[in-house]
């Protein structure tokens, strides 16, 4: 075949890989279910597998794509339509406010890129009160981890912090022969919804992630001892939390109670 996007090779840099089964394809749109009139963001459209079904439900569709090869390619395919605004850039670094989306509107869209997952979703939930919800193909394990409850190895700090800001839903697994090239893990489809009030709102937001990274660096271990550097025995039974516990076996709400007990009474080592 000819076509120019036929010539696009993929590369392992930008965590390419390409979806093409149509099964798959159509199995995702249905899930976004895109409306005429809504604010969608696609993140990595690639060679728009996912962005020409996007676009044809008449919603207004930016798209942020990093490598510049794939510009004229998307250019191509759909700069006629007005719907359509391309951004040549890191999705990392991208300034979200820019699109100026009204409150809880924005839906964020993609099959991103494995490498950057992490850090892209933390990025997302910095401006968690501009999107209405997220749908992303990512690792299965990472979904499984977004999705875990406490009590077994899955739950940590990702799950944590992302159930902090959404309601998470595992929607399906994709496997590797839907993609060219093939990725080496399975993949799964994950809806996040970001809550409009927060269920278990903390007083410091930042007082919680440091609590939750210092628990979890040694996750068998207690966390009398996990936290003994930000909290003594007795904050931690204040905050009606058994310190004998590992990290794996509070949920949400006793993380939340923690860093509000050591907002409230800040240990003298932690207050420089
Ligand atoms: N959406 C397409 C599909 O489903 O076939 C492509 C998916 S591919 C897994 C990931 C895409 O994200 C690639 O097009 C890649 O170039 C792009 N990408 C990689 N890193 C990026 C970044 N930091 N910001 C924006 N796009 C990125």
């Amino acid at each position: 075949m000819s076509d120019t996007h036929q010539h696009h090779r993929a590369r392992k840099r930008f965590g390419q890989n390409f979806l093409h089964d149509a099964g798959v394809i159509h199995r995702i749109l249905r899930a976004i279910h895109p409306r005429e009139g809504e604010r969608l963001l696609e993140i990595g459209p690639g060679q728009g597998a996912l962005t020409e079904g996007l676009l044809s439900s008449g919603a207004q569709l930016d798209v942020i794509e990093l490598d510049r090869d794939l510009i004229p390619i998307l250019n191509g395919k759909f700069a006629a339509e007005p719907r359509f605004h391309l951004h040549q850039g890191d999705a990392l670094k991208f300034d979200f406010q820019r699109l100026e989306p009204a409150p809880h509107s924005l839906r964020v869209v993609g099959n991103l890129p494995y490498n950057i997952s992490t850090p892209l979703i933390f990025h997302l939930l910095e401006n968690a009160a501009l999107i209405r919800d997220m749908h992303f193909m990512l690792q299965k394990e990472v979904v499984k981890r977004l999705a875990a409850g406490p009590g077994g190895g899955d739950w940590g700090r990702l799950s944590i912090m992302v159930q902090y800001h959404c309601r998470v839903e595992h929607l399906f697994d994709v496997g590797p022969g839907a993609f060219n090239p093939p990725p080496k893990v399975d993949s799964a489809i994950v809806r996040l919804v970001p809550h409009e009030v927060l269920p278990h709102p903390a007083k410091d937001h930042q007082l919680l992630e440091r609590i939750v990274r210092e628990a979890f660096n040694q996750r068998r271990k207690t966390l009398r001892n996990t936290l003994k550097a930000l909290m003594p025995a007795s904050a931690i039974e204040a905050a009606g939390v058994d310190g004998s516990l590992r990290p794996e076996q509070l949920d949400l709400a006793a993380f939340v109670r923690l860093a509000d007990q050591l907002a409230d009474h800040p240990t003298p080592a932690d207050s420089n």
